[in-house]
């Protein structure tokens, strides 16, 4: 018998249907003896509904107002789930962030989880009741009630399970475990018995929706093993550890979207540009993703680096406003995907860069940046060539082991 965490996304708990299917599973984990806290996410699109509710009021409106909307949406879940329970004959109680004891820090819409108070979980879970917990949300020292970013539910669950030493936390979604490309996307991707926490971050980071990346690093410190499987079906899922039997040079392959390019071109060629305007963007909490100078011609350089689409604006009006950079040319471009591959083998083997450049070569796709780290290489490309770059660097690498 053991304490375990049970997370269900938002299609997992969508309809009648579906939540009374997430609650036999947990039933069955209760019955078979073990302390279950269930971590629920709001149901189907009711995330997205509730933005669109708050933009028909305000084209701004407060970030605190904003997070006391959206986490009403778990809030109609976990109550859900608890009456679904109980007419299983299951004793459950539902949770809020706050009543589940996740006390965060004040960064509306992206808080992060300070801490997880587990008195109340505990006593729950004494009673041998099932815990419902709200994903997504938490309270700050304030009160306020906060949320952790979209896709944040991971998080709640692996911070549940760590706060209260849980022997595993499972994540139940749509799909039936991590795949080597995202499969609704990629035609042949594969599904992975196992992967490790930091092949699973880099994933996750660079655009694999299927875990919220901060769940992982939080796995990773804690040590929590996650396993990612469908609540559809029985198929064993995909592991999520810290060490896999298999060392894969390329595991998988990850796209993101929601990337913009800002240029600078012809910046004076002395010390301190780089400095003024990263630090101008940092203080304003802009997180600059991927950064390319090139070497100096006729005392002039160019700076190209990548931010997120929705701080893309901010960031160049920051530069506009600078007045102790000069340029010739400021440009943004918003019309561009990062893809990358990830794998933990890739440390140790040379070539991989290359092999990615050529599936793209291949294609006729041009590469505008290129990043790399120990286990991954990242490009950015127009957007009209990413499903197409996407498929082309799956293929290169996957299609062999399917033959
Ligand atoms: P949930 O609502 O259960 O949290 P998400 O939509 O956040 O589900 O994540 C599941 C989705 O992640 C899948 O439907 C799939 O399209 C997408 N995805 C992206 N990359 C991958 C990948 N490498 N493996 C599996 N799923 C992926
Ligand atoms: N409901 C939130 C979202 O849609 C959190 C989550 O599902 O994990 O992003
Ligand atoms: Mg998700």
């Amino acid at each position: 018998m053991s304490l375990i965490v049970l997370k269900f996304g938002g299609t997992s708990v969508a309809s009648r249907e579906r939540l009374f299917n997430a609650a036999s599973i947990v039933e069955k984990a209760w019955r078979a003896g073990n302390d279950v806290v269930a971590v629920v996410s709001a149901q189907g699109d009711t995330t997205d509904e509730l933005l669109k509710k708050a933009a028909e009021i305000s084209p701004s409106p407060s970030e605190r107002e904003m997070d006391m909307l959206l986490a009403t949406g778990e809030q109609i879940s976990i109550a859900l789930l608890c009456m679904a329970l109980h007419s299983l004959g299951c004793p459950a109680v539902s949770l809020t962030g706050w009543q589940a004891g996740v006390l965060t820090d004040s960064h509306h819409a992206k808080a992060r989880i300070r801490f997880v108070e587990t008195r109340r979980l505990r006593e729950e879970l004494a009673r041998r009741n099932v815990a419902v917990a709200a994903g997504f949300q938490g309270t700050d020292a304030q009160g306020n009630i906060t949320t952790i970013g979209r896709g944040g539910s991971d998080t709640t669950a692996v911070a549940l399970a760590a706060a209260l030493g849980a022997s595993r936390c499972v994540i139940y979604t749509d799909v039936d475990g991590v795949y080597t490309g995202d499969p609704r996307l990629v035609r042949g991707a594969q599904k992975l018995k196992e992967i490790t926490y930091d092949e699973m971050l880099e994933l996750a980071s660079m655009g694999a929706q299927v875990l919220h990346n901060r769940s992982v690093e939080l796995a990773k410190r804690n040590g929590v093993p996650v396993e990612v499987r469908s609540s559809f079906t029985d198929e064993p899922g995909t592991i999520v550890r810290e060490e896999t039997m298999e060392r894969r040079t390329v595991s998988g392959v990850a796209q993101d979207a929601d990337v913009a390019v800002i240029s600078l071109t012809g910046t004076a060629d002395v010390p301190g540009i780089a400095y003024k305007i990263f630090d101008r963007l940092a203080k304003e909490k802009i997180n600059v993703d991927m950064i390319v100078q090139s070497a100096a011609e006729n005392h002039c350089k160019h700076i190209c680096f990548t931010v997120a689409q929705d701080q893309a604006a901010q960031a160049l009006e920051l530069i506009q406003n600078q007045r102790d950079v000069a340029y010739q040319s400021l440009n943004m471009d918003p019309d561009v995907s990062k893809i990358s591959i990830v794998g933990a083998g890739m440390a140790g083997s040379a070539g991989v860069a290359s092999e990615m450049f050529e599936a793209l070569y291949k294609q006729g796709i041009n590469i505008m940046f290129i990043s790399t780290s120990e286990i991954k290489v990242s490009v950015v490309i127009k957007s009209q060539d990413a499903q197409r770059a996407v498929q082309a660097i799956h293929d290169h690498f996957f299609q062999a082991e399917n033959q």
